[in-house]
């Protein structure tokens, strides 16, 4: 293809972003947004609804038609679908994400498996979800990980407490379980990133993956998280690991979700830092791994993940000045689905690979990322008021045409 469309990409076409949307739809995302802007409603909905959800009360109608709706596609896979080819009648990929989060337990790790294989075979039957994301924590105990990642290792990169290398060994089996399934289906498997003080076994388990599975293309991912100081220095070294043993870097590129708790965490136990000092640096180093993989697109398969329009802005004008495909395999733009749908659907127009990140699973599996979503849609963040600009805009375009 070819780029001639590109002198036409705006964010602020708010007719591309909101065309699958009716105005009903519309109506009902801006009074969620609304109610989310209340100075009081987030602090108070957060602590309030996992405990409500215990009690017999109808929230979970509720939360059903409201919440959920916004940010997660449905409570089973045949539900999902719906919104899948929705999406698809518009250009838009999908990362199909299971949203359990926090259950803990070798029966629930190899449930999960289980689970992740069952997504992978759904996706390998649509032609728009190319990816399907996975936590290690869905998989591992997370003190396991916490562990493994403070304890002084040996040469081969393994510490040695025999008990819990056996324990290491079965999510070794079972992530290596999952990746065999979605090569052999040719469906991507992105890894998350998590919390700093467990991030290290992930990092290593990605790698094994990695070499293993990304010899012709990438099928694993992982996840940088750029509010961190010393990632940009980590992706220059994964580039030259993956170069060394000649594999191809798979790499999602994010802000990282979790900055207050790393913050504080550090401070109460009086360890530096591991995050920016400030969002401009953060930026900078975003902005940096953007420029990277590109300018290495031949050998790293990248994702921007984010909501920053100047971000996903400047991954356009190089792969534009690079003279590179909007739709070359190695780029991929995503978006969390009921967020910035302007800079989804309008790179959709341009041709570019772009997906929504798309969870799916019973309500009370998926509270953790509704608070999480909720936490960060807070009048604090500023997302909010970008979100509803925009919807009010198109509510008032569509008034007058
Ligand atoms: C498809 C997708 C997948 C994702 N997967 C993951 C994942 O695996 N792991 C994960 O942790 N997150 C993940 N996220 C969330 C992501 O890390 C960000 O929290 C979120 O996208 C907001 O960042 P942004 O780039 O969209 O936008 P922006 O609004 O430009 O940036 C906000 C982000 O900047 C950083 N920041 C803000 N203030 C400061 C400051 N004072 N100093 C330093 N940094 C600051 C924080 O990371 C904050 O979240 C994912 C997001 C998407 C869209």
């Amino acid at each position: 293809m070819t780029n001639d469309s590109k002198m036409n990409i705006s964010f602020d076409n708010t007719e591309n972003a909101f065309a699958y949307k009716t105005d009903k739809e519309l109506k009902q995302s801006k009074f969620l947004f609304n109610t989310m802007d209340y100075p009081l409603f987030v602090p108070i909905g957060t602590r309030l609804t996992p405990f409500l959800m215990k009690t017999g009360l109808p929230v979970h109608g509720i939360i059903r038609n409201t919440i959920f709706k916004q940010f997660v596609g449905g409570e089973t896979l045949p539900e999902t679908s719906e919104v899948v080819s929705l999406l698809k009648q518009f250009g838009v990929q999908v990362i199909l994400d299971y949203g359990v989060e926090g259950k803990e337990g070798e029966e629930n790790f190899e449930h999960a498996a289980d689970v992740f294989i069952d997504v992978i075979n759904y996706a390998a039957t649509q032609s728009n979800i190319p990816f399907i994301s996975v936590k290690v924590t869905g998989l591992a105990r997370f003190s396991l990980l916490q562990t493994l990642n403070e304890a002084p290792r040996l040469r081969s990169g393994i510490h040695d407490h025999e008990l819990e290398i056996d324990e290491w060994d079965r999510v070794r089996k079972r992530m290596h379980r999952i990746c065999e399934v979605a090569a052999e289906k040719n469906i991507g498997v992105l890894i998350d990133s998590e919390e700093s003080w467990i991030q290290d076994p992930v990092d290593r388990l990605c790698m094994e993956m990695m070499e293993t599975f990304n010899k012709e293309k990438a099928i694993v991912y992982n996840t940088i998280q750029l509010y961190r100081h010393d990632r940009l220095h980590f992706l220059h070294l994964s580039h030259r690991i993956a170069k060394e043993k000649q594999f191809v870097l798979g790499m999602k590129l994010v802000r990282g979700a979790y900055m207050e708790k790393e913050r504080s965490r550090a401070s109460q136990r009086g360890y530096p830092s591991p995050i920016q000092v400030d969002k401009e640096n953060t930026d900078k180093d975003f902005d940096a791994s953007v420029e990277y993989c590109i300018k290495n697109i031949n050998e790293i398969s990248s994702i921007i993940a984010s909501h920053n329009d100047a971000s996903n802005m400047l991954g356009v004008q190089l792969l534009e000045k690079n003279n590179l495909p909007f739709n070359h395999p190695n780029i991929h733009f995503s978006q969390l689905y009921g967020m910035s749908d302007n800079i989804t659907f309008n790179l959709a127009k341009i041709g570019c690979n772009v997906s929504k990140y798309l969870p799916f699973g019973p309500i009370r599996d998926v509270i953790p990322y509704l608070m999480r979503r909720a936490q960060e849609n807070s009048s604090m963040s500023g997302q909010t008021g970008r979100e509803l600009s925009l919807i009010r805009k198109e509510l008032k375009r569509r008034k007058s045409a």
